[in-house]
């Protein structure tokens, strides 16, 4: 399959698209963009997988976020069972969340949950998807992460990683790239010029363009729904930041994705 952009992180099987979502992804399908559908959690994990099964540009990831479930346990086998299944390319998303306020018994909690996910990830052969946010105004979180990644690409050198969401500096981004992850970058960049050194200086061979949609929709759709279609909108504006031709931005971020997601 060709597509023109694709979209590697989004909530297609939330609510917010239960009225529209044949739409949504006809939009998609008329524009040949491609999508990893990401899990939460066990159950919003097993709807992706089944959105997933249904469309050929679709694929889905496995996992549990941070902080958004606190009172769910990683279940092992039953992500090790949904993380057998072909249409699964990634594991997450996971990670660390400081921005809600975090005891350190649960910071801890947290880093034991993403190390399941590291497990996990090298069993099957998959990449990690990787949701980090710092408490405000620190880097807190980005600093346990990393320290955790550098552990985890010592004990197990091939396991790749996408740094989702990626909005940080020029400098954060180069942490995470000399631990050999992919830069995923947001519909935020249409509306801020606060990542654009992250956005300049990142290689174009680590590049990767998501919207997280229902979240954080572009300029042209600010405060109302995202939807994977209005990537392109980011990939005009990385064009623009990188002086390079809009095309070229589309072809190469695809490529990532096939590469790092094994499509
Ligand atoms: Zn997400």
């Amino acid at each position: 399959m060709t597509f023109f952009a694709f979209d590697t992180h989004c909530h297609l099987q939330f609510s917010d698209f239960d009225a529209d979502r044949g739409e949504v992804l006809a939009r998609m399908k008329e524009q040949k963009i491609g999508a990893v559908v990401v899990g939460t959690d066990l159950a919003s994990s097993k709807a992706a997988v089944e959105l997933a099964r249904q469309h050929d540009f679709l694929w889905a990831a496995v996992g549990l976020h941070p902080n958004d479930n606190l009172d769910e346990l990683f279940d092992v086998p039953a992500f090790e069972a949904l993380a057998a299944d072909p249409k699964v390319v990634g594991i997450g998303e996971c990670g660390l969340d400081y921005f809600r306020e975090t005891t350190a018994a649960m910071r801890e909690a947290q880093k034991d949950r993403f190390e399941k996910h590291v497990e996990l990830a090298h069993k099957v052969g998959k990449p990690l998807i990787i949701h980090c946010r710092p408490s405000a105004g620190t880097t807190d979180a980005h600093d346990d992460l990393l320290a955790l990644l550098a552990n985890t690409r010592a004990k197990y050198p091939d396991i790749s990683a996408i740094a989702h969401f990626f909005t940080g500096s020029r400098e954060l981004m180069e942490r995470y790239l000399a631990l050999g992850c992919y830069i995923s970058f947001p519909c935020v960049i249409t509306f801020t010029d606060m990542y654009d050194d992250a956005v300049r200086a990142t290689p174009l061979d680590r590049l990767l363009v998501e919207t997280d949609s229902p979240y954080a929709a572009p300029k042209s759709h600010r405060g109302r729904r995202n939807e994977p279609a209005f990537v392109a909108e980011s990939i005009g504006r990385i064009a623009e930041i990188k002086a390079a031709p809009a095309d070229e931005i589309a072809l190469t971020t695809v490529q990532n994705a096939r590469m790092v997601f094994n499509l």
